[in-house]
């Protein structure tokens, strides 16, 4: 007899990490280029030391440092195992199979993975023609059923992310039973002034009765822990409260609470090569763009290609060149900022790409 599996898991796409490829650069995942800070590994390293014992549970220390980072309460911040975890807890905790998870497309490739195993229904949202979220369109698309919208700001492929006034509007035309999910994971590199921080925004709210607004970031990006998985969750109480119930229990390893604790203490020198990337990614997009590429404008630590038909054959030419990008075949490619030498090796290929 056969095992009886879930029909529906069929149809379910397998999440696409990017290429780890012997020998080449790799700018396929949005990872920091550089390695952890000596300070953070000397941390991991003494904490290995006690791996025997299980993690705190509630990841107690973490979460009142970020408390006291971001000015909001402890039981408004929930930690995870990768934001990626939170995504799939904030489904779990506002969506049953009748319900409806709203979120711009193409966005974050996890949204419609986590989506389909919680078995919510997924509503895409295409993106302008300028590659950025559609406000308008967002909203349109609510309906009684929505319980849940993703707004990925910047927008993961492409880069664009939404200013004040287009966030605002949008936040504030969800019904506010509604929650309204800002994805920051890559606020940090944020240099547009008009760029609101999610957590101002969401505070704002709050302070008016309306608790539906929420923001996620991660250790991953910015802070180079994406091989430690830990993200966290700025919300109202009671959200955070379902979040955290809907957990997997000591989701968050010893390890990743430490490191992440670590980095926080380092958070100047990080932040600093945040900096560094940020002028970069003026550079590399200056000489896409003054090669004839369409790049458009990104707030985010890579940029986006977006050349349809042409998207394979791009992907294969930087193969070649031992440079690994992100290509959404018959979309676009997804190139990561990396170290000033890694970003000449992509431009070089990019640069002898038969335009
Ligand atoms: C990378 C990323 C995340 C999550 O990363 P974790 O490693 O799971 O913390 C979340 N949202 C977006 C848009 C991302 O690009």
């Amino acid at each position: 007899m056969t095992v009886r599996i879930r029909a529906d898991l069929d149809s379910l796409p397998g999440y696409v990490p990017g290429k780890n490829i012997p020998g080449a650069i790799k700018l396929a995942s949005n990872e920091v280029s550089l390695g952890p800070l000596p300070s953070v590994v000397m941390a991991i390293a003494e904490a290995a030391e006690r791996i025997n014992r299980y993690p705190d549970n509630g990841s107690v220390e973490l979460v009142a440092r970020l408390a006291a980072k971001l000015g909001v309460d402890e039981d408004q911040v929930a930690v995870g195992c990768g934001s990626v975890t939170l995504c799939q807890q904030l489904i779990q905790a506002t969506c049953t199979a009748q319900d409806e998870v709203l979120f711009p497309w193409r966005s974050f490739e996890a949204y419609p993975i986590v989506a389909h195993v919680v078995g919510a229904t997924q509503v895409r949202v295409p993106l302008t023609a300028e590659h950025a979220l559609d406000v308008d369109a967002m909203i349109a698309a609510v309906t009684p059923s929505t319980r849940l919208v993703f707004v990925c700001t910047p927008n993961n492929p492409t880069g664009t992310a939404l200013r004040r006034a287009e966030l605002e509007r949008l936040i504030d035309a969800v019904p506010d039973d509604v929650v309204v999910v800002v994805d920051e994971a890559y606020r940090e590199f944020v240099a547009d002034p008009e760029v609101p921080d999610g957590v101002e925004v969401a505070k704002a709210r709050w302070a008016r009765g309306r608790d539906n607004v929420a923001v996620l970031r991660t250790f991953s990006k910015a802070y180079g822990l994406a091989g430690l998985r830990v993200g966290y969750l700025v919300a109202a109480a009671p959200v955070a409260a379902a979040v955290r119930k809907v957990f997997v229990p000591f989701g968050v390893n010893a390890l990743a609470q430490v490191a992440a604790l670590s980095s926080l203490d380092a958070e100047a020198e990080l932040l600093a090569r945040c900096t560094g990337i940020v002028a970069e990614r003026g550079r590399v997009r200056a000489a896409l763009i003054a090669a004839g590429y369409d790049v458009p404008e990104t707030e985010a630590n890579f940029v986006w290609l977006p050349l349809g038909e042409r998207t394979a054959a791009f992907n294969e030419h930087c193969l070649a060149h031992k440079v690994v990008v992100r290509a959404f075949v018959g979309d676009g490619a997804r190139v990561t900022i990396g170290t000033p030498d890694e970003n000449d090796a992509f431009l070089a290929a990019a640069l002898s790409f038969p335009r």
